[in-house]
């Protein structure tokens, strides 16, 4: 058992402000060759500032070893695997950067003429099939920037149908297992919120399931597989139920991962489900860069979607924004366009079977995790496992161990945390992800690193609770720096 604490680079990087040294500067310009203008004659006084108080004064070489030494604190996918649950932080193939950088593609512009761009609108029909056709839905729209962006359009076009036949109804079941942007996206769209229990399995109770669905309920929103990683066996006969009182079924498929290639929601009874582009299909995401929620719809929702739509006429594609019943615009132009392209060119560089050996193999590594961690963690729910596995933190909270101090160990160990204390239903919960793109021998790096962190437990827990031991900075008071956040180096300070 090799028990080594990854080392981190840690130097001891001033602030930039505190590199300054009055009169040095980064670039030199070559001599004037012109006749000199007075910038407040040419500009106007107003334009012209004196300088700026405490700017940074410092060489090219300063620059870039500052910045250069900073960018080694920070943790990336490309340094090792980020096991946070229900976020699919996995590895994306660099060839799908290439096709998102292709120039014509990259320098396009969204106002150009239709007959200028037929090849972008191609590859964005093109992904509204592909999409389709792994979903098993009728319509995609590929506007919404993100997934919790999708989820509110999804409800709008609910609420828009419900209302074309006369009722919006009030309330939107949700059960405990859903994503926290679930209950919010039903509030924002003007809906009460009905919480639902789990059973014991982590699945809904179909035998209290029908009594909650009456005239009231707009629809469920059910994340699938659920933030448990556990798969809801019992969609089909959920959608009958909802149908049969007139409701519809919201799936929120944020967590395809597991299922792509394998099932299709569409099939299962699924009237409307968003996907996230940037979990799934092969952008990278943590670092707040662009996203995309695209929704899927069955034909009777097809009517509402958000204009434009894409249509093709003699052979030409075409924006269509003649379409009465539409919610209107969610978003300005036609989506993150970069995402898009992106996606189409990992599902194509996969294939199918490509992306159904994806699915399994991101089954098959939460699985491995699962199994080589139940001898030393609490495993609350039996069900097996998708795409992660949850543990809680029950058997080292007993030596004062709980799942943040968990987390921040394993910093130590050379990976990023997992998921912490989320899922609300498992107290203490410890939410592993590790998705289809780590190796074994990462696997088994990461399994021995929470197998060692679970002696420490034991054996030193003031180690565990202390931890990180091997970075700059240990723990941060996380609340003071989110209610009082200091985003102003002042000199004075
Ligand atoms: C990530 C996630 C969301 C929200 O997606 P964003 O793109 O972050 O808005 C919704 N539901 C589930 C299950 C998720 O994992």
């Amino acid at each position: 058992m090799r028990r080594k604490v990854r080392s981190h680079i840690v130097q001891d990087e001033p602030l930039l402000f505190e590199l300054s040294t009055p009169g040095k500067r980064g670039c030199q310009l070559p001599r004037l060759d012109v006749p000199a203008v007075d910038p407040a004659a040419a500009l106007g006084e107003g334009s012209v500032r004196e300088g700026i108080e405490g700017f940074p004064e410092v060489s090219e070489v300063e620059v870039v070893r500052h910045f250069t030494r900073l960018s080694t604190w920070n943790y990336a996918i490309d340094l090792g695997m980020y096991p946070l649950g229900s976020c699919t932080m996995k590895y994306n193939p660099r060839a799908n950067e290439e096709a998102a950088r292709t120039e014509g593609l990259l320098w396009a512009h969204p106002y150009q003429p239709e007959e200028q761009v037929q090849g972008c609108l191609e590859i964005m029909a093109r992904l509204e099939q592909a999409l389709a056709e792994i979903t098993g839905m009728d319509a995609v729209c590929l506007q919404p920037a993100a997934g919790a962006h999708g989820e509110l359009t999804g409800i709008l076009l609910i609420r828009a149908l419900l209302e074309s036949k006369g009722n919006p109804r009030r309330k939107i079941l949700i059960p405990d297992s859903a994503h926290g942007t679930n209950p919010a996206t039903a509030a924002i769209a003007g809906y009460e919120v009905e919480n639902i229990r789990s059973n014991a399995r982590g699945m809904i109770d179909l035998e209290a399931f029908p009594s909650l669905v009456n005239e009231d309920v707009a629809a469920l929103m059910i994340t699938n597989p659920n933030t448990l990683g556990v798969f809801e066996v019992n969609i089909a006969r959920i959608a009958e139920i909802l149908h049969s009182k007139g409701a519809l079924l919201y799936m929120d498929g944020a967590n395809m991962n597991a299922l792509v290639g394998w099932t299709r929601p569409g099939e299962a009874g699924v009237d409307v489900l968003h996907l996230n582009l940037h979990k799934t299909f092969s952008t990278p995401h943590g670092g707040g860069g662009p996203g995309s929620g695209p929704v899927a719809v069955k034909k009777e929702l097809e009517p509402f979607l958000p204009v434009p739509r894409l249509k093709q006429v003699d052979g030409q594609w075409r924006w269509d924004y003649d379409r009465p019943q539409s919610i209107g615009r969610v978003r300005a132009f036609y989506g993150n366009f970069g995402v898009l392209v992106r996606a189409l060119a990992y599902i194509m560089a996969c294939g199918a079977e490509g992306l159904r050996a994806a699915t399994v193999d991101a089954v098959l590594n939460a699985n491995y995790v699962r199994k080589a961690l139940e001898p030393y963690y609490e495993l609350p729910h039996k069900e097996p496992s998708m795409h992660e596995c949850v543990f809680s933190d029950r058997r080292q909270a007993r030596h004062g161990v709980r799942t943040m101090d968990i987390a921040k160990r394993l910093i130590d160990y050379g990976f990023h945390p997992y998921t912490v204390a989320f899922p609300l239903i498992v107290p203490g919960a410890m939410m592993i992800e590790p998705t289809e793109s780590e190796s074994l021998r990462e696997l088994e790096l990461f399994v021995e690193a929470m197998i060692a962190i679970a002696r420490e437990a034991e054996e030193n827990p003031e180690l565990v609770r202390a931890a990180p031991h091997s970075t700059r900075t240990s723990r941060v008071d996380e609340a003071a720096a989110a209610r009082k956040p200091v985003l102003r180096w002042r000199p004075e300070s």
